[in-house]
């Protein structure tokens, strides 16, 4: 989708995307926590399995475990943060930004139809 600047009429829009990518690292650290919390269960979990290995299993397995929940409940949240923050971006801040003016607007004053520009 090309956005225009509705002030100049430029097509040389780029998005700030600020609480995108503050929603995500948010995110990602509230489900890396959450997941490393979980992760107690695959820790356990790895434990047991490792068991099978002797106590050197145990202890890889537990951590393991412990690593996988971390990580899949990071990137969960991040994933589910920056969605969260796109949504935020694009409805509540002005998240374009003109490059030949540097005039800032949001998704609403965007839908001005481009033709305006060119008729006028
Ligand atoms: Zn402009």
């Amino acid at each position: 989708m090309t956005y225009r600047c509705p002030r100049c009429g430029s097509d040389r829009i780029a998005t700030k995307g600020y609480a995108r990518r503050a929603a995500c690292a948010v995110g990602m650290i509230a489900g890396a926590v959450g997941g490393a919390a979980g992760a107690t269960t695959g820790a356990e979990l790895g434990a047991v399995a490792g068991l099978v290995a002797g106590p050197p299993g145990a202890v890889v397995g537990g951590v393991a475990g412990a690593i996988v929940g971390a990580l899949f409940g990071g990137a969960a949240g991040g994933a589910a943060g920056a969605v969260l923050g796109e949504v935020v971006d694009e409805n509540i801040l002005d998240n374009f930004v003109c490059l030949s003016c540097e005039f800032s607007f949001g998704k609403t004053n965007s839908e001005v139809p481009a033709q305006e520009f060119y008729e006028s």
